[in-house]
């Protein structure tokens, strides 16, 4: 890839935009890290539709609520040769996975007026919609690691994550464990990599980033469960989406281990 002009995407479908902010915040970075890359779809920069045609790699935040929002991620994935989620609302659904645990039907006509003139799609996993090559989590995303990510694509190589939890990362940096106190954190689940941000402000984890695959899910539910009680446990894990993907990776392991 290091001797041609990579192209680039940055699409944006349902979102608050926080995690392209991000971006947009390091501009000498990003100019550094985009050197030699033409950028085929950012709005940040520019308003110019698209033109659909093949190009390098797509860096997609945002879920999938509308039936545009599907084409643009349908689309980004036909033409890119490398989809990448940019954040939880991406890769999870984020917060917008709420309706489907709520009762999407009830909530909408609670919200509008005609709702049967609003689309009310299941929000889905990105996973579930295209195949998917690379995750950049959080909620926001860390513009460190969207930087190394980038880097590492741009040059052709496989970026990866380290697999760690939230908790190597919270005690290395001395925070308090709040588990010990009794606060229901999801951190010893958690895929690490964020730098415990919220327990620097000593915020118990919600686990927007994802499962830990190595963790062990029974017996920190089992924990969870005696502090708060299953419910509680489970609306947790709806915040940011993840529930799903956490009942499915706990099922994959147990079927590991069985
Ligand atoms: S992941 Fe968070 S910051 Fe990023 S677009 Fe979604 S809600 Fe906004
Ligand atoms: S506060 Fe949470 S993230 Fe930190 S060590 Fe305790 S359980 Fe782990
Ligand atoms: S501490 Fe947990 S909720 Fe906070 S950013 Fe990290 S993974 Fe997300």
């Amino acid at each position: 890839m290091k001797d041609k002009k990579i192209k680039i995407g940055i699409f944006s479908l349902t979102s608050c935009e926080g995690c392209e902010n991000i971006i947009s915040t390091k501009p000498r970075e990003l100019l550094k890290a985009i050197e030699g890359v033409e950028l085929v779809e950012y709005k940040f920069l520019e308003d110019e539709p698209m033109k659909w045609e093949p190009f390098d790699i797509a860096f997609v935040e945002g879920s999938t609520i509308t039936r545009e929002n599907l084409e643009v991620a349908k689309k980004a994935r036909q033409y890119a040769k490398i989809f990448v989620t940019l954040g939880n609302c991406a890769q999870f659904g984020g917060i917008h996975k709420m309706k489907n645990y709520r009762g999407k039907e009830r909530l909408m006509a609670e919200i509008y007026k005609y709702p049967e003139t609003i689309e009310n799609p299941e929000i889905m996993d990105m996973e579930d919609v295209v195949k998917v090559d690379y995750n950049i989590p959080t909620c926001p995303i860390n513009p460190e690691e969207f930087l190394r990510i980038a880097y590492d694509l741009i040059n052709g190589r496989r970026p990866t994550i380290a697999q760690r939890t939230v908790c190597y990362e919270c005690q290395r940096r001395g925070y308090e464990c709040l588990l010990m106190k009794g606060e229901p954190c999801m951190g010893p689940i958690t895929l690490g990599g964020c730098n415990a941000v919220c327990l620097k402000s000593k915020m118990p984890c919600e686990a927007c980033r994802g499962p830990y695959e190595g963790a062990n899910f029974e017996s920190h539910f089992k924990l969870i469960d005696k502090m708060v009680g299953k419910v509680r446990r489970e609306e947790i894990l709806e915040i940011f989406g993840v529930k799903d993907k956490i009942i499915k990776t706990r099922k994959q392991k147990n079927k590991k281990t069985k």
